[in-house]
């Protein structure tokens, strides 16, 4: 695109190295240019524009270049709420990367949560019970993919750009010595991550304080190393709130019966597979918290009747 100026002269628009389109679209320049200035000050800009004019492609392009400018190293932290919108960042990314070609290419780590990564049985889980085994089975080690170290797959995974489906198939063929070798791809990628110049990931991993200590610490990262994307962040109140907020429900009491029934019979049959006897106190534990939990429930939901109330 050129414009004219009463002069006849050719003005070029400016060049935006890390944009992912040949041309930019209309709105975008505007966008871009302004998510600079914001970025070169230290603020932040906000961004409010109809679907379709490329925020997700202007949001790269304004950060990358910031990011190219500092003499420190910087990693673009792409955070959203959507699991869908990862699939478009990495699609930007390649295409950004194709663009370049002939210079270095944009490293990317895309992630979600453990249990969308993780390659056990027990992923399938709910949620609380996975929680519970994959955090018993990294600390008594005997989840093998979590002890094993797979050399060479940090490297692959920033080779090129890689959807999280990919990455954890990647981990499945990964070999070493002409061996496969499965290594946890939750760890790999959040050590793969200090390597790159992009991570997509989920609002929690800044935005929930417990995450955000664990997310920088295992990246080697700190806040001041970091640009900040938030894609959508209209939803990102809510989902602060949501995260911060603590209830509990009578639902949340059965639920929870529910699953350390389940949670018991899961140690119990897995304590009969090899290896299963290094979970015997942690089978003891859950028991002993489903036993009491079986006492208690009926008080527990007698808290919840009118009578009982505080007012
Ligand atoms: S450490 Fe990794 S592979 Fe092992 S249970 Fe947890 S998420 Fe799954």
């Amino acid at each position: 695109m050129s414009d004219m100026n009463d002069g006849n002269e050719v003005i070029q628009p400016p060049q935006f190295p890390f944009l992912a389109h040949t041309q930019p679209r209309p709105g975008q320049l505007e966008m871009i240019q302004d998510s600079i200035k914001a970025l070169e000050l230290g603020g932040y800009h906000l961004a409010a524009a109809p679907t379709g004019i490329g925020k997700t492609a202007a949001s790269l392009a304004a950060a990358l270049q910031v990011a190219s400018q500092q003499p420190q190293r910087k990693t673009i932290f792409f955070l959203t709420s959507r699991q869908t919108q990862h699939r478009i960042v990495v699609d930007t990314v390649r295409k950004i990367n194709q663009q370049r070609e002939g210079m270095a290419p944009i490293r990317l780590v895309d992630m979600v949560g453990q249990a969308g990564m993780c390659v056990q049985e027990f992923a399938k889980e709910s949620s609380v019970v996975f929680s519970l085994m994959c955090s018993q089975a990294r600390k008594s080690r005997s989840c093998r993919p979590w002890i094993t170290s797979a050399p060479g797959l940090k490297e692959r995974i920033l080779e090129s750009p890689l959807h999280v489906d990919e990455l954890v198939s990647l981990t499945r063929t990964h070999t070493v010595n002409g061996e496969v070798t499965q290594a946890c791809p939750w760890k790999v990628a959040r050590e793969a991550v200090n390597g790159a110049d992009v991570f997509v990931g989920d609002y929690n991993h800044l935005f929930d304080e417990g995450v955000r200590d664990s997310s920088l610490k295992a990246m080697d990262l700190s806040l001041e190393d970091i640009i900040i994307v938030v894609d959508e962040a209209h939803n990102l109140p809510d989902r602060i709130r949501l995260t911060l907020e603590k209830r509990l429900t009578q639902t949340m009491i059965r639920n929870t019966f529910a699953e350390l029934e389940e949670y018991v019979g899961t140690l119990q049959r897995s304590m009969n597979m090899p290896g299963g006897e290094m979970l015997a106190a942690t089978h003891d534990l859950a028991y002993w918290a489903f036993r009491g939990h079986s006492h208690l429930k009926k008080e527990f939901c007698g808290l919840f009747q009118p009578s009982s109330l505080i007012t």
